[in-house]
């Protein structure tokens, strides 16, 4: 529905077509369509799909990679099309996929994949949990979340459309803006909002859409709420107040070891959950429908699957005997999590081959364990990446090859860049760094690691001490700024 625009955005507008582009504001209001009660979804947004194949590529480079699981993927694809069909869009492409990730999360693509961290499966007691939080990664997929936070992601890279975009959809949070100002200023404080403030209420804001979305469809598809998504957020907020980050594994995580990033730009799972449980509440069936835990437990059961879930389950244990000292326990118990049904997977290996370098084995054996996930199903750039590190300089020339050849196996996905320019870089491969260097300005996620990849520890001290200044520079002009405007006297 087409709403007038409101002064502020209005004049931003405005100032951004003077910087050359102009971008129709309803656009914006049929891309971010909205779920206005539980129980109603709007009718499906025309949806550009992003590559199946580079979000898989990009999936694989990022941390350890996927996790193969033949039993489990087919189940969770299975409840997956029935999301599809539940919602109406039952021809929509993407899948399911376990990120070897051991939080207790989720997330989903533009391409219209999902991926389910091992977190979340080990921790899961229900089909009604896990369809919960399928149906919430569906809900960014059917909504288009995704397009605007992949344009927050690379927001340097995002064309100014995108930023009229992200304003349009927000306008009634934006700060008034001075007429005063030139274009430059405006397309300045367009970047300075989207990375400062628009984001966090945009990300509350998604969040409890993709949440009604969510109970939207447990109700359709009569799952369980309190066994189900409730159960989720509770365990999720369990986790939060523990302030140990979400990791049912134990290990440390990015995100417990950033406190703050989470907790400012999300609701906390417990207000999620209370205020989706009261609006819920009137709309529950009676008889309450059945949690379904033995479907679950049936699924988890199965031999690979249970075998993949206690291998990962073992690698807290492996930490501890490192911590504790015992290196040649630790190696026992990391031959076995790379066994069986994890004989090739890369967190596995890893895991391993740290074990072996701890214990004195030689680079060739440490190597030969790694290279075990050439012939995995999922292959972890991770893993072929540290293969091609641990190489005496002799074998440097069948380093590179092989590196290169993984390169091309994962299509060159941009997410390897700053790792490729470090390898030529510490190689002494000017010509080759310096070629992708230049390719790697072009992605604005990964410019600043390819930069810093391709520097001494002397220029890394002198580039950060560049950026403090810098960072000074800017505050006194902003300030300076302000104090023009207020017609404040130093
Ligand atoms: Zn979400």
């Amino acid at each position: 529905m087409k709403r007038p625009m409101r002064p502020g955005a209005l004049l931003l507008a405005s100032l951004l077509a003077l910087g050359g582009t102009v971008q129709a504001d309803e656009k914006t209001e049929q891309a971010l369509p909205t779920v206005k009660q539980i129980g109603e979804l709007p009718p499906p947004p025309a949806h550009q799909w992003s590559d199946l194949t580079a979000d898989l590529n990009d999936q694989r480079a990022s941390g350890n990679g996927l996790v193969s699981a033949p039993a489990l993927s087919k189940y969770l694809n299975t409840l997956y099309a029935q999301i599809k069909t539940a919602a109406g869009v039952a021809d929509w492409p993407g899948a399911v996929y376990l990120s070897s990730d051991t939080t207790l999360n989720a997330h989903a693509s533009a391409a219209g994949n999902i991926y389910l961290h091992m977190g979340l499966i080990r921790s899961a007691d229900t089909e009604d949990e896990i369809f919960g939080v399928l149906a919430h990664e569906f809900a960014h997929i059917y909504l288009n979340h995704q397009a605007a936070y992949e344009a927050h992601q690379v927001a340097s890279n995002a064309t100014t459309g995108v930023k009229v975009a992200l304003l349009g959809f927000f306008q009634k949070k934006l700060p008034g803006a001075n007429p005063s100002w030139g274009a430059f200023d405006s397309l300045a404080l367009v970047d300075g909002v989207v990375h400062d403030s628009l984001i966090p209420v945009w990300q509350r804001e998604v969040e409890e859409q993709a949440d009604m979305f969510a109970a939207t469809l447990t109700l359709r598809e009569r799952y369980s709420y309190p066994s189900g998504y409730k159960a989720f957020l509770e365990r999720l907020a369990a986790l939060e107040q523990r302030e140990q980050g979400s990791d049912p594994f134990g290990g440390t995580t990015a995100a417990a070891a950033a406190p703050g990033t989470g907790r400012k730009t999300h609701a906390t799972a417990r207000e999620r959950e209370e205020a989706l449980t009261a609006k819920m509440l009137p709309l529950m069936p009676r008889p309450r429908p059945a949690a379904r835990k033995a479907q679950w437990q049936a699924v988890v059961k199965e031999k690979e699957t249970a075998e993949l879930l206690a291998h990962f389950a073992l690698l807290p244990e492996i930490a501890k005997l490192q911590t504790a000292g015992r290196p040649a326990d630790a190696l026992r118990m990391a031959q076995t999590a790379a066994s069986g049904a994890t004989a090739g997977d890369g967190t596995m290996l890893l895991v391993l081959q740290e074990a072996m370098k701890r214990t004195g084995a030689s680079l060739d054996d440490q190597r030969a364990v790694l290279l075990r996930n050439r012939n995995w199903p999922e292959r972890s750039w991770a893993a072929q990446y540290q293969a091609a590190a641990l190489v005496t300089p002799e074998q440097q020339p069948f380093a590179k090859e092989f590196l290169q050849e993984q390169y091309a196996y994962f299509g060159e996905t941009p997410r390897t860049w700053p790792d490729m320019v470090g390898f030529y870089f510490r190689n002494g491969d000017n010509f080759a760094q310096l070629a992708l260097s230049l390719k790697c300005t072009t992605d604005a996620r990964f410019r600043d690691a390819c930069v810093y990849n391709a520097q001494t520890d002397a220029q890394r001290q002198q580039a950060a001490n560049q950026a403090a200044n810098r960072q000074q520079q800017m505050l006194n002009r902003w300030e300076q700024k302000l104090k023009d405007k207020l017609k404040l006297n130093q």
